[in-house]
């Protein structure tokens, strides 16, 4: 066997896959049949959760130069502000929006899995595969047209929306297209929108969206009218139409110059049911596509990497249970679920006709988002900070004390990650006091070699290497643990 994992795709969530795997150490190629990365600003918002989750790998810090800190959301209707909130103050080392092209995005991940010593391999494209009890098979075709067959243990497909691996596994894309078309441009702005927030316009005509990329860069999205059942998507806008739109969907003089990217979309929903088949997963758009609204596209499959990696790298190595992949889609998918669920609502709302519809929609969003605490669970939400797996099959029965198993553990900036580092270790959260002897030392290839704090006295957590809680038991419950790390964890 050549490598270990074959990952098909380098973009955002490929690299996020293969940087993990590798910093693992598991033996990884990436391929992508593109010549290059892509040159378009694409996501935009890398938000608090991936953020948290890629410092892991030490690569957050990369991100943050590169991007634009925003954090405040503004929602406007009738030329008024009637919802406000901010991501100031929460419980995360990285307490806003960050905006970052996708070029920029996918340029800094491809330089850090170079300082790994693993370059993508461009213009290769996957082209077939087959899979059997132990292996896979993939054809691999080469920019002068040689192939070449590979054979690694597993193959994942991060090859996006219209992914060659999807297709190959015959697994129904779930789902619908709008109806509805969109316009985006990529511009800067001269009498620009106040401070550096996201503003939200709910016009009378649609939906218009500003977000700011630099000092004067911003993207500007807005819906522009439902269009006949398979109908061909709408011509790129030009910088006039984008005009016509800011001046009065937004007035106040507002100007609209240097267009970097002008162009057209129409929102894809769709999901596939399960992860997984066999030697073979799919992450990120491979295995769903979201409404741009809420921006969580991308974010979404950055995490189904995280997720992932950890497990199959304690897989790979002989110390985790085959088992722990069968909670890769029993976690994520129920994610991307919500995320359809949400974002599709939040678009909805958004392009809703009719100006008594309106009008109650913009009331009764100012009543909701005028009370403090519901404004907090929609900035919760919004940072990605609030997912959690309280289903999931690795969850330890019962929980004492928040946090409690499947929730995320609080992160303290006074230590390290929980799963940084070179291998995939749990942490134990606890005090030491009537530790059995040697009990860090029999797992080992588990578990960090020091305790941490516990969250509150009384109380062990035990806390996964993506930063997910796996058990919450009252202090001195050391044979809870020990039985989950010897039932749930290890390979027998
Ligand atoms: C206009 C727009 C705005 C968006 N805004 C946001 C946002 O603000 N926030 C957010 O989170 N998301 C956003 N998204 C979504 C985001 O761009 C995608 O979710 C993200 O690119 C998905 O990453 P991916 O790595 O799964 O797939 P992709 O980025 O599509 O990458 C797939 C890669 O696989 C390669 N590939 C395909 N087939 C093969 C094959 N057979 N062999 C080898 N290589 C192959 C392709 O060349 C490509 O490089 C937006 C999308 C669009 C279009």
């Amino acid at each position: 066997m050549e490598k270990d994992v074959l990952i098909a795709g380098a973009g955002p969530v490929g690299l996020v896959m293969a940087i993990e795997l590798a910093r693992y150490g598991v033996g990884v190629r990436i391929i992508d049949k593109a010549v290059q990365r892509t040159d378009k600003s694409k996501a935009l918002v890398v938000w608090s959760r991936s953020l948290e989750m890629l410092a892991r790998a030490g690569c957050s810090a990369g991100l943050v130069d590169a991007g634009y800190k925003v954090s405040s959301i503004n929602i406007l209707a009738n030329g008024k502000s009637i919802a406000h909130f901010t991501l100031d103050g929460l419980p995360t080392p990285y307490s806003y929006c960050l905006m970052v092209p996708q070029s920029d995005t996918e340029r800094v991940l491809d330089e850090f899995l170079n300082s790994l010593g693993i370059k993508v391999e461009r213009t290769v494209e996957l082209t077939k595969f087959t899979a059997s009890d132990d292996k896979v098979a993939s054809t691999l075709r080469h920019a002068d047209g040689a192939e070449e067959i590979v054979e690694t243990s597993w193959l994942i497909g991060c090859d996006g929306a219209h992914s060659t691996i999807r297709h190959q596994l015959g697994m129904e894309f779930h789902g619908e297209t709008s109806q509805i078309d969109w316009i985006l441009a990529d511009i800067h702005l001269e009498n620009k929108p106040r401070a550096p927030e996201i503003n939200v316009v709910w016009h009378t005509d649609g939906l218009l969206a500003t977000f700011p990329i630099a000092e004067d860069r911003y993207r500007v999205i807005a819906d522009v009218g439902v269009v006949p059942e398979n109908s061909n998507p709408s011509a790129e806008p030009t910088l006039e139409e984008v005009q016509a739109i800011l001046d009065r969907r937004f007035p106040g003089g507002v100007r609209a110059t240097n267009p970097i990217w002008l162009s057209s979309f129409r929102v894809n929903e769709r999901k596939v049911t399960d992860y997984r088949a066999g030697r073979v997963f799919l992450a990120g758009d491979a295995a769903h596509v979201h409404s741009p609204a809420g921006g969580q596209g991308m974010n979404t499959g950055m995490q189904d990497a995280c997720n992932l990696a950890w497990k199959l790298a304690l897989v790979v190595k002989g110390i985790g249970a085959e088992s722990l992949l069968d909670s890769y889609s029993a976690e994520r998918s129920p994610i991307a679920d919500e995320v359809l669920k949400v974002t599709g609502r939040a678009t909805s709302m958004a392009t809703l006709t009719g100006k008594v519809k309106q009008s109650l929609r913009n009331h009764a969003a100012a009543l909701v988002l005028g009370v403090p605490l519901l404004r907090k669970f929609a900035a919760d939400a919004v940072s990605e900070i609030s997912i959690g797996y309280p289903q999931s099959p690795l969850n330890a029965p019962g929980g004492h004390r928040d946090p409690s198993p499947g929730a995320r553990a609080p992160i303290r900036a006074s230590e390290p990650p929980v799963g940084a580092g070179n291998t995939p270790l749990f942490a134990l959260c606890a005090e030491p006091d009537g530790m059995p002897s040697n009990f860090l030392g029999r797992y080992a290839n588990l578990l960090e070699p020091t305790l941490r704090e516990p969250y509150h006295r009384g109380g062990m957590w035990l806390v996964r290497p993506d930063g997910y809680t796996a058990l919450s038991a009252k202090a001195g419950e050391w044979q809870a643990v020990s039985a989950y790390l010897d039932r749930t964890v290890r390979s027998s």
